[in-house]
């Protein structure tokens, strides 16, 4: 059985955000952990209307019921405000790696979103120290291996990705392996971050930027000029410039593809209008990855399989995208061997 098959590929997964793997169940636990509005000291923050609101299981579901990226965005906003200690980072991190495991990933590189928590007023080191400690029972409990991607939101500005991207640089000992920067492009050009990303990159941080999602190729073109990027988070709207599809396949510039992700939230009109036949097709490094699994009602073996099933993708083929999801990784080149040979 061809889902077997899938299942037994050894796979790592890139592009993950923690906050996107809080299942239903865990988000109506850690509302009943938190049943009062988030304490801020940011005054421009405004909590959302249903902050300290206590969901069942069902209403939890709802709330990942949208259909546009605003809808998506305040999901996100909803469980990020319920992620308040470092208690709650440990346990969806833990519970991240189980389903994670359970799908035979071996490696993870994981979002977590920094600029959320700074941008409420919180101190994010603290928080981190309990998604730390998921990490490390994580890694001993399931034998795999997990790295963390500072995430920053765009429309939020220039500074606060700043104080992201210094965080990441304070805690690079822990797993940290890079930046991202997520969000709504169309509010914010990438230009404007370029400083910063230099400035990462000069410590050692890696580099990955959302682009080609909300916004156009351009947007593509200049994550990759402006800010040097290292990988391309979604890349979807690619397709619309050959040049910049050549350009990526020259280059071997990783492309995190995230198809479930893009039909729901509307940014790819309708599933078999995703490029990622084209991409691969044409040369491109693609990877393939569930972006927020639980409120994308995903799984990475779903997307191996809508892979399989929609765009024809025959079992060397997957076999190539779990490659490619190894080679794409900022792992040392030694532990990329030693995976890849698993292959
Ligand atoms: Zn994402």
């Amino acid at each position: 059985m061809s889902n077997d098959f899938i299942l037994a590929l050894p796979k790592a997964e890139l592009h993950l955000h923690l906050e996107g793997t809080v299942d239903p169940p865990t988000l109506s636990e850690l509302s009943r952990r938190h049943p009062t509005p988030l304490p801020t000291t940011n005054n421009r923050y405004r909590n959302v209307e249903d902050s300290g609101r206590v969901f069942t299981e069902e209403e939890a579901r709802a709330l990942y019921e949208y259909k546009h990226f605003t809808g998506f965005l305040w999901a996100f906003k909803a469980v990020t405000e319920r992620l308040r200690t470092a208690d709650d980072y440990e346990l969806v991190t833990y519970r991240m790696m189980q389903k994670l495991h359970a799908q035979n990933v071996l490696h993870a590189e994981v979002y977590i979103s920094a600029g959320v928590v700074q941008w409420r007023g919180q101190e994010f080191a603290p928080l981190f120290e309990g998604a730390e400690r998921g990490r490390q029972r994580g890694e001993r409990d399931f034998g795999m291996s997990l790295y963390w991607i500072f995430d920053a939101v765009r429309h939020f500005g220039v500074d606060e990705a700043r104080r992201v991207v210094e965080e990441a640089m304070r805690l690079k000992d822990n797993n940290v392996v890079g930046i991202g920067i997520g969000g709504d492009e169309r509010r914010a050009s990438p230009e404007q971050f370029r400083e910063v990303y230099e400035h990462a990159a000069a410590h050692g941080l890696r580099l990955t930027v959302h682009a080609g999602e909300t916004a156009g190729p351009e947007s593509i073109w200049a994550a990759l000029r402006e800010l040097k990027a290292d990988r391309i988070g979604h890349g979807l709207r690619a397709i619309d410039d050959p040049d910049l599809v050549r350009y990526l396949a020259d280059k071997q510039i990783p492309v995190e593809v995230c198809i479930t992700s893009n039909v729901m939230t509307g940014c790819c009109t309708a599933l078999e209008q995703h490029p990622i036949r084209k991409l691969f097709d044409a040369g491109v490094l693609v990877t393939l990855n569930t972006d927020d699994p639980d409120m994308f009602r995903t799984t990475l073996l779903k997307e191996y399989q809508v892979a399989q099933e929609v765009f024809g993708f025959t079992d060397p083929e997957l076999r190539q995208l779990a490659r490619n999801s190894f080679r794409a990784s900022f792992l040392p080149k030694e532990k990329k061997r030693a995976l890849l040979a698993r292959l």
